[in-house]
């Protein structure tokens, strides 16, 4: 369809979400030569990791190598040495969302990326299995933004959607995991909190206990915590809103008045029962819905379970990833719970094991000039709950962008980039992929 709107600006690469997918992309296709455009529709970078208020960023490593790329690594890093800790944990990192947030406005606008925020799209102008340009809402009204090469990193795989690519929704019933809007608390005392575990046990150990007893705030049986960091800040990824569809605009409103009641319940059950947290505020719940789970698009080839279990390698990968099968349940269910917990020990891998992630799993059926990153690649559900943390989503990401460039320079459809010309660049920008 065609859409009779002021042209806002034409890029080589359109990007579309400023999530962690998104910014590693524009960061690979920039330091590739490439003009990109990037559209966020919030006025926030980082997408989860920063305006969900999501506490960490896990699994860099498989426990003796680094998985995740420059990209991921290098910003990890700088957020590390500007909250004063002397190194990096690769397997589980609290980040301060603040100062993450300027690390990407800053690297983003350094790569020479032209950045939008506050520009949401919302169609696509689509002609002969190709995108001509992305509609998008501004505050000045409806604009296209015309590219040669666009990426889906919206997370929920918007772009592709409206774009007419097949995709896929939870499980057997279209359930998907709850979601959850995170917090943020301060004035916190850290230490006394670490100093009382001891004695008393964590904060999910507390919990456990009130539940046992039935006096828990709510009927919760995943308890997931918070990670303190700082002066006295603590992030929370507290309770899940159980029996959405975050893809519904009447659940998703639902999703944050919910969200928003559960924060002052579980505020109160730190203050009340947590040493250290007896005098915290609450300072403000995610502007962003925790969503672990949406769409997930039929590309050309669907990373499945039995890739997870082999340990698979692809001829066309372009990054290894472990961090475990993480299915959180949809509904509350202590038995579901039961079983999710069950899942994560079965299927944890040792130190040092990994699995492959193919290329053509970012490679949508029916378009030739979209690419799609992030926690949305072709998957099956055990896939997607393993890729879609934060490195796993930067190394699509980072892959996204390279093979954007060179779908551009070899003049070829994004299905046909060749395989070991994409890793050659996925390298030469501080990608990680196994000596052949
Ligand atoms: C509650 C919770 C806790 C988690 N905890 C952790 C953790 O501790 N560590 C970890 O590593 N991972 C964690 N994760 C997973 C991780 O944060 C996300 O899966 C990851 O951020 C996904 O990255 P993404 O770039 O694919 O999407 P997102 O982070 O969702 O980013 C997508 C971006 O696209 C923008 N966007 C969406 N639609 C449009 C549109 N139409 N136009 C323009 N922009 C658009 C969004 O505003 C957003 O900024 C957690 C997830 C949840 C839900």
């Amino acid at each position: 369809m065609f859409f009779d709107v002021p042209v806002l600006n034409r890029s080589e690469i359109v990007i579309a979400g400023a999530g962690p997918a998104g910014i590693a992309a524009g960061l690979a296709a920039a330091r590739l030569g490439k003009k990109v455009t990037l559209v966020e529709q919030s006025g926030t970078p980082g997408g989860l990791g920063t305006a969900g208020l999501v506490p960490a960023v896990i699994c860099q490593s498989d426990g003796v190598q680094m998985l995740a790329g420059e990209i991921c690594r290098s910003i990890v890093e700088e957020c590390c040495s500007r909250m004063g800790i002397p190194e990096m944990n690769p397997m589980w990192q609290e980040v301060d969302p603040e100062i993450m947030k300027r690390i990407y406005d800053r690297r983003i606008l350094e790569a020479g990326i032209r950045l939008y925020y506050g520009v949401k799209a919302v169609e696509t102008e689509v002609e002969e299995r190709r995108i001509g340009a992305l509609i998008v809402s501004t505050p000045r009204g409806l604009r296209k933004i015309e590219g040669e090469l666009f990426l889906d990193c919206t997370g929920d795989a918007a772009v592709a959607a409206l774009a007419g690519v097949p995709f896929h929704k939870g499980d057997e019933n279209g359930d998907t995991m709850a979601p959850t809007l995170c917090v943020q608390f301060s004035n916190v005392d850290i230490a006394a909190y670490r100093a009382s575990i001891a004695e008393n046990g964590n904060d999910l150990d507390i919990w456990h206990r009130l539940l046992k007893a039935g006096k828990a705030p709510l009927d919760e049986h995943h308890f997931v915590g918070v990670c303190t960091y700082g002066n006295g800040s603590a992030s929370g990824n507290l309770g899940h809103i159980y029996g959405v569809d975050t893809l519904n605009e009447e659940d998703l409103t639902r999703c944050y008045v919910r969200g928003r009641e559960i924060a002052e319940l579980y505020h109160r059950f730190y203050r009340e029962h947590v040493p250290g947290f007896a005098k915290c505020d609450l300072v403000q719940t995610a502007p962003l819905l925790g969503v672990r789970e949406s769409r997930r698009i039929d590309g050309i080839y669907r990373l499945n379970y039995a890739d997870y279990e082999s340990r698979a390698s692809f001829p066309d990968e372009i990054g290894r990833f472990a961090y475990p099968v993480d299915i959180h349940a949809s509904q509350a269910d202590p038995e579901a719970q039961r079983r999710v917990e069950e899942n994560i020990q079965k299927t944890r891998y040792r130190p040092g094991e990994n699995y492959g992630i193919p290329y053509r799993a970012l490679v949508p059926r029916g378009i030739d000039n979209l690419l799609v990153a992030g926690r949305c690649i072709s998957t099956d559900r055990a896939m997607q709950s393993s890729v879609r943390v934060i490195p796993g989503c930067m190394l699509t990401g980072q892959a996204a962008g390279a093979a954007a460039t060179l779908s551009l320079d070899r003049g070829c459809s994004s299905a046909e980039v060749p395989a070991g010309e994409l890793q050659e660049r996925i390298r030469r920008i501080g990608g990680v992929l196994p000596d052949r």
